[in-house]
């Protein structure tokens, strides 16, 4: 039996502590950097050593005297694992661990311990060489130096690659893996003085410490340069803050990220994380949901409560080492007073400013579709051209500003008189045109009268001076091979008809008219 020590056994107590503590404050803070789930199981398998051990070295009764040791062995096949799969974890290369290597890795340990808790069976374990009298076991069976040799193996390549890794990095990176790398260090060092007999401690395994200080090493560069986790940095520093939305989703179209950019554009409430996007955008219509999720596009979307936003997106695929498909990066950008601004500009480029009707460019732009289209379908199209009577008395009698007045006065009757999908449009000065798709020129000529008729009533002027204008109209129909400018043509001289016929009269073209 091994006299208790209690002064080792606190120290083991205090480093199993450490452990624990370091790998809560890991779980705490950078529980999503690559690297940090090994670690923190690293550090649990230590931490079990520790405290094992150190129970052990307490002097606490069991009912076998190797019981405490026993226990003491989950730790330490767990540690390697942790080592090497950390290793792969912060070098990027997680892929490795594929069958039959994961297998290994995995298996192992279980393997290990269960032939040693059934050693008493077969022997296989520590081949009856185990003596009651030493907490260090220098020679036993071959399990026991399989794993020896295996666990070296394992800590042999982390090194290795850690090496690799290093000599890869750069800047910060680099002297993060040096930190890790100086921390391995410290368990190789271990390894020589224990081999070359120069143990401080005879009888007593010093691996736990050394591995306690070689994980603690690699918590501290883990929290100390944050840089395992530069994405989550730089994510909350630029992603959070910029006013372009940001949304990241998996190859399911889950949402995996988003900015508070984001969920303000697409007014999207707090928990959305993990959620398919058919779910969170369920309102929206497919052709929306599919545009935000797959194509470089601009699309205008109701947000409901009569706002209105029009976004540029870009879609962005997120490919990782091995070129595999593994999300989208979709970048949002809030385009809507551009579009306004845009819209206001066509408004001012195809608009009267005065009367706010269409002006003749766009009517001609405008007039030349209906008239395809009115031929290709074979539809009727009429058009009536209005000219105002005697307006320059009208402007020499009442003054400049009550022609405006009339002439606005007039627009109004017209646009509350025709369809929405008539065309009416101010062409010049005082001169008018109103293009009425799938209108007969009987029906068109019966509107004209209307209007005449309407506008005619129609009181301009202030209380002072009032009075009345007419107009005179010029109507004419599609007709087979008629072109826009023939059109036009046929209703002047219809309306010419009516001015010379005394004006206030609406006159539908026909052939006589030439
Ligand atoms: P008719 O019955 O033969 O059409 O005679 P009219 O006087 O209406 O025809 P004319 O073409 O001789 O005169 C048109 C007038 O319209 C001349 C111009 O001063 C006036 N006018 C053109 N644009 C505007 C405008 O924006 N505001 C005002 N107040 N008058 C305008
Ligand atoms: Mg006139
Ligand atoms: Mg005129």
């Amino acid at each position: 039996m091994v006299p208790p020590n209690i002064g080792y056994s606190a120290l083991l107590f205090i480093a199993g502590t450490v452990c624990l503590l370091v790998a809560a404050i890991i779980l705490q803070t950078r529980r999503a950097a690559p690297g940090a789930t090994s670690l923190m199981a690293l550090l649990l398998a230590l931490a079990w050593w520790d405290i094992t051990y150190a129970i052990f070295w307490a002097g606490t009764p069991a009912h076998s005297d190797y019981f405490w040791l026993d226990l003491t062995y989950i730790g330490v096949v767990t540690v390697p694992a942790a080592f090497f799969i950390f290793s792969l974890q912060i070098s990027n290369l997680t892929h490795w661990l594929k069958r039959p290597l994961a297998a290994l890795i995995y298996l192992e340990p279980g393997i290990v311990l269960l032939l040693l808790f059934t050693d008493p069976y077969h022997g296989l374990f520590f081949a009856g060489k185990r003596t009651a009298n030493s907490a260090v076991i220098l020679d036993a069976g071959p399990v026991f130096w399989l794993n020896v040799v295996y666990s070296y193996s394992l800590i042999l390549l982390t090194t290795i690659l850690l090496v690799r890794t290093f000599a890869r990095s750069s800047g910060l990176y680099r002297r993060q893996v040096g930190v890790i790398l100086i921390g391995l260090g410290i368990t190789w060092l271990n390894s020589i003085i224990f081999v070359a007999g120069l143990n401080p401690l005879p009888g007593a395994d010093n691996t736990p410490f050394s591995f306690t200080i070689t994980a603690v090493a690699f918590a501290y560069a883990l929290l100390q340069y944050q840089l395992l986790d530069i994405v989550p940095v730089a994510r909350d520093v630029l992603i959070e803050k910029m006013t372009e939305g940001v949304l990241v989703i998996d190859v399911q179209e889950r949402i995996v990220d988003i900015n508070p950019a984001a969920r303000r554009m697409l007014n999207v409430p707090l928990n959305v994380l993990g959620r398919p996007i058919n779910e969170v955008f369920s309102k929206w219509n497919r052709t929306d949901r599919e545009a935000l999720v797959s194509a470089n596009t601009q699309f205008e979307i109701e947000l409901g409560e009569g706002r209105k936003i029009h976004m540029d997106v870009q879609v962005t695929p997120i490919m990782d080492g091995r070129n595999r498909d593994i999300g989208r990066l979709i970048a949002l950008h809030d385009i809507t007073n551009l579009k306004n601004n845009q819209k206001e500009l066509h408004l001012l480029a195809t608009r009267d400013s005065l009367t706010e009707a269409i002006n003749r460019g766009h009517f001609m732009e405008l007039a030349l579709k209906e008239v395809q289209r009115a031929k290709r379908y074979d539809r009727p199209l009429s058009l009536i051209l209005m000219d105002l009577d005697f307006f320059k008395k009208i402007n020499d009698t009442y003054g400049h500003a009550m022609g405006d007045q009339t002439l606005v006065a007039f627009t109004k009757i017209c646009t509350d008189g025709a369809r929405k999908t008539d065309v009416f449009s101010r062409l010049s000065g005082e001169e008018f045109v109103l293009l009425l798709p799938e209108t007969s020129e009987k029906t068109a000529a019966e509107l004209a009268e209307r209007l005449r008729m309407a506008f005619a009533k129609t009181a301009i002027g202030s209380e002072a001076a009032q009075f009345n204008v007419t107009v005179s109209m010029g109507i004419t129909e599609l007709r087979t091979n008629d072109t826009l400018e023939n059109m036009l043509h046929r209703a002047d001289k219809a309306l010419y008809k009516a001015k010379s016929e005394g004006r206030n009269k609406v006159y539908t073209w026909h052939p006589q008219l030439g």
